[in-house]
């Protein structure tokens, strides 16, 4: 017998390797599917609008507050994200949405990340300020004339409404994920000054600034949603660390990203979905403390928008998505306060708005009494994590985060791609490190946890992605 021809076998072998590759699918190259949808949650003029320690009521609107839903489906795992135009999550209505979503879709609850925008422009539906303001509207009017709808109640079915909207449109989709790199739209607002303070905010030009007290992150975090079998991209989820706060005045607004969504639009299309999810902008803004100019939000967004569409040709494809999410809570430590110091912001809650109180005790009075309204010693903190594939993860932290904590799970992480969205599911003030802790100034003292909280955010999420990985 003619013994085989070593050559013969080796390409022998070679076909039935690239057969193999041909037909038997790799477990994790399940086909992935996703659904998108929009629905609109503006309230109605005259509502209560959020974002500053005044009471402000709306007068109109200049463009749509929505809230966006994208549910990816793999196999048996299935995960939804919904981005909010709003301010932040109330942990009462994210967990409201997610039981009522995933009895009706089957999506497991702690798999639906819901996370707000933070726009500035948005209403006022939650929290002590709100119920500072509602009980003074009802002993003056019998009733609250600025809450003639329950918001609260029309958020919940309206997410929940998007999340089952998105989960029936499930199509064959190919993902492409990649960071950009933008400069000159984010500062960081926090400065050590020359009184040996750190101050936020201290003014365009002050001349008693010494230097910066912290970082920005510049990456533009962007996972491409491009439908498998045409040429059209349906989504886009883009995630910059940016406060939203460039728009003011009284009508609503979904700040700078309308205007990423609108120029991202010119070029796939106006079915087009932006899904943005706000990085960990807890200490960075627009303002850019050494020019008189200040960026204006259709100059951010379509900034922005620019910098996403030059990335587009370098975006790398998911060619084996695995789709896996793990989430956990960690109960941080909140601060506390003695009666004496609860009798004085149950008093002193009546200046907000006025000058009869400084601003930053202004802030004081109404965060003891948002820690009162928790009433528990620790804060239950969720954190999310979204592997798309080996190389790309999507981390939902709650509050507003420093970019610090956000740049350190970024480093950690065994990702090549990590975005990280901050204020999903609850919106219990900022979130700094022990170090913005120790300086002081306006986040610490709008902050409910204590020092370290943040810190145990980042150890937990760290771990929760090498799991994964
Ligand atoms: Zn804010």
């Amino acid at each position: 017998m003619k013994a085989p021809d070593i050559s013969t076998t080796a390409a022998v072998m070679t076909a039935a390797a690239a057969l193999l590759c041909q037909v038997v699918p790799v477990t994790g190259a399940t086909k992935l599917t996703a659904g998108t949808a929009v629905i609109d949650i503006t309230p109605p003029v005259d509502y209560r609008m959020s974002g500053y320690f005044r009471e402000r009521l709306s007068t109109g609107t200049l463009n749509p507050l929505n809230a966006k839903a994208v549910v990816l489906r793999q196999g048996d795992e299935r995960a939804a994200l919904v981005f909010c135009d709003i301010i932040g999550l109330s942990l009462d209505v994210s967990s409201r949405a997610r039981r009522q979503a995933a009895e009706k879709t089957g999506i497991p609850p702690e798999n639906i990340l819901i996370a707000a925008t933070h726009t500035h422009t948005g209403p006022l539906y939650f929290g002590a300020l709100r119920k500072h303001f509602h009980d003074v509207a009802v002993a003056k009017h019998g009733s609250d004339p600025y809450e003639k709808v329950d918001y609260p109640s029309e958020l919940v079915a309206k997410i929940v409404k998007v999340i089952a909207q998105a989960d029936a449109a499930a199509k064959p989709v190919r993902l492409e994920a990649g960071v950009a790199d933008q400069r000159g739209l984010s500062f960081n607002r926090r400065f050590h000054m020359k009184d040996g303070t750190v101050r936020f905010n201290p003014g365009i030009l002050n001349p008693d600034i010494v230097r910066v007290a912290g970082p920005i992150d510049p990456e533009v975090g962007i996972v491409l949603v491009r439908e498998a079998n045409g040429a059209g991209t349906a989504a886009a989820l883009v995630n910059f660390a940016l406060h939203l706060d460039t728009v003011g005045g009284t009508k609503y607004a979904a700040d700078y990203p309308f205007y990423v969504e609108q120029s991202l639009r010119e070029t796939f299309g106006h079915n087009f979905v932006l899904f943005f999810g706000t990085g960990t902008c807890g200490d960075i803004n627009h303002i850019d403390v050494t020019k008189r100019e200040r960026l204006k939000t259709d100059h951010i967004g379509r900034t922005l928008a620019g910098t996403v569409k030059a990335k587009i040709p370098d975006l790398k494809a998911i060619t084996e998505p695995t789709l896996a999410v793990r989430s956990e809570i960690v109960h941080a430590p909140l601060q506390r306060y003695g009666p004496d110091k609860l009798g004085w912001a149950r008093e002193n809650i009546k200046k907000v708005g006025t000058r009869e109180l400084s601003f930053l005790e202004q802030v004081e009075a109404y965060k003891i009494l948002a820690i009162e309204m928790r009433g528990a010693e620790t804060i239950p903190l969720e954190v999310q994590v979204f592997r798309l594939s080996r190389d790309v993860a999507v981390v939902g932290l709650p509050g507003e985060v420093f970019v610090d904590i956000g740049l350190a799970i970024k480093r950690a992480s065994p990702f090549q791609t990590t975005l990280v969205i901050e204020l999903c599911q609850d919106a219990p003030g900022y979130i700094p490190t022990k170090k913005a802790f120790a300086e002081g100034s306006y986040e610490t003292v709008n902050s409910r946890i204590a020092p370290g909280g943040g810190e145990m955010v980042a150890e937990t999420t760290i771990r929760l992605l090498k799991t994964l990985r």
